[in-house]
């Protein structure tokens, strides 16, 4: 096997390297790989490798800045990552705000395993489109757009056709940490200043919403609408959202606008003004003492979006008969539940998985109509770091976007 390598590419690791690289790919023999200089860290460098039989992608690729970490729970630092230019039916997009959803955490720490690094999160993007490709006509050149957690799938299997594309039966290629398929490299999420993605799985953000707040919409806010609309909440329901961070808080906006009577569940009494001012009526303190007597039996919905381990058997005597808890945050470990708390009252739990792409779209209107956007704290790229730290601390206000223009300076 010989290796060509693409220009502006200068070999600097160890075969050692390259064999590590490789043995991702056992097979299907690669069309394309990326390998790092992990020898060459103070200033990673990304090595594009390509067989000698293919043309690679890369050789039509461009070269841009972004933020990412190259270890597990390493800080986040500048490195450059290498796009590929618009085909056919892609656009370019000029990155304008990307929001930090928790994932973006717990992947850096691979908290869930299997991170591929260097890795590069963001999946809540707003940006306007550069250029598009000759057959791309959703899209014209400066328009507002979102590009939330996926950015590709086959789109002919039942759950592609249904909508469902994060559950493609080939596999999904999300925004970052993904293989893709069709370029054979691995994804690069948003906190860099363009993204490439095929039109389809391109949002349009609607006219009127603030475009740094419209960012966290792309996950927190489809994350949280889309078991809403599953469990058909309405006007009067009694929905209880644990946890109020990035995903919390767009779960009690968006449940107060669709008329239920909203309840903050909260480690942080300080949050409670707060809550009452995205909409909940009611505010409890989960670690005060006897705090919680009054909620058994009082919920027919509760959105449980936190993101470290907790007792779920507790908050199920919250449910009414009946009354379903759906798990949106991702915990590194493991629950135990206790059958007897969810058979007695025929109570429910249950999951779910962002959205798929019609559904963000349906999302996004929704929040244009009603004028619903997240709270956020703009930051430039140099204070991610600090923002991953409050953020396991629990101390988001309510959620981090990163201003692009801090990573063109
Ligand atoms: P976040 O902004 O950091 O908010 C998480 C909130 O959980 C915190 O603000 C805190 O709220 C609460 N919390 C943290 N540690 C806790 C503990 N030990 N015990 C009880 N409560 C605790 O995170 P996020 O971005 O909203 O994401 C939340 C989770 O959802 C993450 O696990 C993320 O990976 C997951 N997620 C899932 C999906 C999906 O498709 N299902 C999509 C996006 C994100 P209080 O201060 O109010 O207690
Ligand atoms: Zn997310
Ligand atoms: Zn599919």
């Amino acid at each position: 096997m010989s290796y060509r390598l693409t220009p502006r590419v200068q070999l600097r690791s160890s075969p050692a390297t390259f064999s590590k690289a490789f043995s991702v790919y056992r097979g299907e023999p690669p069309r394309l790989v990326v390998a790092m200089a992990a020898e060459d860290i103070t200033r990673l460098t990304i090595l594009s490798l390509s067989m000698s039989t293919t043309v690679s992608p890369l050789s039509v690729s461009m070269e841009i800045p972004a933020y990412g970490a190259t270890a597990a729970k390493a800080p986040l630092e500048p490195l450059k990552i290498e796009r590929r230019k618009p085909g056919p039916h892609d656009v370019e997009i000029e990155i304008l705000y990307c929001g930090i959803c928790h994932s973006d955490v717990h992947k850096v720490n691979d908290d869930w395993g299997g991170t591929h690094f260097p890795v590069v999160p963001g999946h809540e993007i707003v940006g306007r489109v550069a250029s598009r490709g000759t057959s791309a006509t959703r899209f014209r050149e400066g328009e507002l757009v979102g590009v939330g957690c996926l950015v590709d799938s086959c789109r002919v299997c039942p759950e592609c056709r249904a909508g469902r594309e994060m559950f493609c039966e080939k596999g999904v290629t999300f925004t970052f940490d993904s293989f893709d398929q069709n370029t054979k490299m691995w994804t690069y999420g948003g906190y860099s200043t363009n993204i490439v993605v095929d039109e389809r799985y391109v949002l349009r953000v609607p006219k009127g919403l603030d475009t740094a707040r419209a960012a966290p919409l792309m996950c927190a806010g489809i994350t949280t609408y889309s078991p809403l609309h599953q469990f058909e909440c309405k006007p009067g329901d009694q929905v209880a959202v644990v946890g109020l961070g990035g995903l919390g808080h767009m779960a009690v906006k968006l449940a107060a606008s669709m008329g239920a009577d909203v309840t903050v569940l909260s480690t942080s009494r300080d949050k409670e003004k707060d809550a009452s001012r995205l909409g909940a009526k009611h505010f409890f303190a989960t670690k005060e003492p006897g705090a919680l007597d009054a909620l058994q039996g009082r919920f027919s919905l509760i959105t449980d979006t936190v993101s470290a381990p907790h007792d779920l058997n507790k908050q199920l005597t919250f449910l009414r008969n009946f009354g379903t808890m759906v798990l949106v945050g991702l915990p590194p470990s493991g629950a135990q539940l206790d059958a007897f708390t969810l058979v007695h009252g025929n109570r429910r739990i249950a999951g779910s998985n962002i959205g798929g792409v019609a559904e963000t779209q349906e999302m996004l209107d929704y929040c244009g109509k009603n004028g619903i956007v997240a709270e956020v704290e703009v930051i430039n790229a140099d204070q991610i770091n600090d923002a991953y730290k409050r953020m396991e601390r629990g101390d988001v206000r309510y959620r981090f976007v990163i201003d692009a223009a801090s990573l063109r300076a």
